[in-house]
């Protein structure tokens, strides 16, 4: 199998990664999976801690979700949504509407995240244009906020390290910062009031010209696990009402169970306009994502023929496909024969008393930041005067390869360590996993 190393490291370019950096470790060859676990080419496993980045729901090779594959592998692949439909892709679109926020009624198909976004984005762009609102084209954003790596959802993102480099290639948007209580000077609920006193500003001076409010719902994923204050979700919601905005809520991360309820917008009952799904949404088994909006949004597209600027002109060759959409359903199926999200909170409050236990007092530590599944440990020069590390510093990578190499897998976000394990995670692998990272925290610390 040595020869599988040799070819990584020659032919394949990694996401994120500096390859000149990459190439001088050893890769991991990862060949099979069973329950939370990952197999490589040398038989050494890896407890999968962040769910194969974000999206692993019910573990690795799960027989009912390999059937549901099989089975609809053996009557067609995939065939377009273009001029036809097809079983699966109809039966999800039901159940989505389903089990979404009441009034989300149409769903849009697209292969990932950050084309659900774009879809979300040309949708709020257009609805308005259609509505004779020709002046409302721009988008208030937050600060540190992640929707995906193409053009469009660049354009919406706040990290810079990520997203500085394609600058002259993006739109503009206004930022707001986003609530984030541990670099904040004051209460929880200051910081909530200082984000949506600085969003409404905005509103109050440049409200005819917004389409839209984007932002992941109560967590943000990719800016280190940022867990708002309760309300702002709310606040902003009410803000866009009053203004007159739609709400884009990207649930790409957020949904299917990661926050302990099914979707972040649940949890203060807020149902956006236009809302992205994708990571859990097969289970984290198929690329597949879908945008779902409302009867307001969908009708301005109504009427008029073809050629009429009130068709949406956006698909993918992938759009609707078989093969994701059936996993899906048989996600959701499960997560209804579990009772899921519900059955899984005492699992979630072990895992949060697990980390007060024995990761909040170990040197360094920060800020350990949770919400059902989705846990940020926040490292810092100085717990007292929370001095940060600075990205360059590369701690967050030299811990996480630690915790790989005792055989749990993970991937930092800059000086946070994650982790976001499948739902199906069980406690002694949750112990396991915490364990790890507090070894590993303790080795470079050193005490
Ligand atoms: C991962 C992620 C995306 C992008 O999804 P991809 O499938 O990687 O394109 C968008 N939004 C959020 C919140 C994410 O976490």
């Amino acid at each position: 199998m040595e020869y599988l190393k040799e070819w990584d490291k020659k032919y394949v370019w990694h996401p994120f990664t500096q390859m000149a950096e990459y190439v001088k470790h050893e890769p991991i060859v990862i060949e099979r999976g069973e329950g939370c676990w990952l197999y490589d080419t040398d038989g050494k496993r890896y407890l999968d801690a962040v769910s194969s980045i974000w999206c692993n729901v019910h573990g690795h090779n799960v027989k009912e979700l390999n059937d549901a594959l099989i089975s609809q592998i053996n009557k067609i692949a995939h065939s377009t949504l273009l001029g036809l439909t097809n079983v699966p892709a109809v039966k999800l679109a039901k159940k989505l509407v389903d089990i979404t926020p009441e009034g989300l009624n149409h769903v849009f198909y697209s292969d990932n995240g950050s084309t659900a976004m774009e879809v979300a984005l040309k949708m709020a762009y257009q609805y308005w244009q259609l509505k004779g609102e020709k002046k409302r084209t721009k988008f208030i954003k937050l600060g540190d906020a992640y929707h995906g790596d193409t053009i469009g959802s660049v354009s919406i993102g706040g990290i810079d390290l990520f997203h500085l480099m394609y600058k002259e290639l993006m739109f503009e948007t206004f930022k707001v910062p986003s609530p984030f209580p541990y670099r904040f000077e004051g209460t929880q609920e200051e910081c909530k009031d200082y984000s949506l006193s600085m969003m409404e500003s905005i509103l109050k001076e440049k409200g005819d010209e917004i389409a839209a409010v984007i932002m992941e719902p109560i967590v943000q994923g990719a800016a280190g696990i940022i867990v708002h204050p309760e309300g702002f979700l709310k606040g902003v919601r009410e803000l866009c009402d009053k203004y007159g905005v739609l709400l884009i809520c990207d649930e790409v991360a957020t949904g299917f169970g990661k926050t302990g309820k099914m979707f972040a917008c649940e949890l203060e009952n807020v149902v956006p306009d236009i809302m992205a799904v994708s990571k859990g949404l097969t289970a984290g088994y198929m690329p597949l994502s879908a945008t779902l909006t409302t009867d307001e949004v969908y009708q301005a597209f109504w009427g008029g023929d073809y050629g009429s600027n009130k068709t949406f002109f956006h698909g993918h060759t992938f759009t609707g496909n078989p093969l994701g959409c059936a996993v899906a359903l048989k996600n959701i199926e499960l997560f209804e024969k579990k009772n899921w999200p519900e059955s899984l909170s005492s699992k979630i409050e072990f895992l949060h008393k697990m980390l007060d236990e024995e990761i909040k007092e170990l040197p360094n530590v920060g800020d350990i930041r949770k919400k059902g599944f989705m846990v940020g440990i926040e490292l810092v020069k100085d717990k007292r005067t929370k001095e940060p590390f600075s990205w360059k510093e590369d701690v967050g990578r030299r811990i996480s390869r630690r915790i790989v190499e005792k055989g749990v897998f993970t991937r930092p976000l800059g000086p946070v360590l994650v982790m976001m394990p499948p739902l199906a995670i069980s406690e002694e692998e949750i112990e396991l996993m915490v364990k790890t990272y507090k070894e590993a925290i303790l080795e470079e610390f050193g005490t």
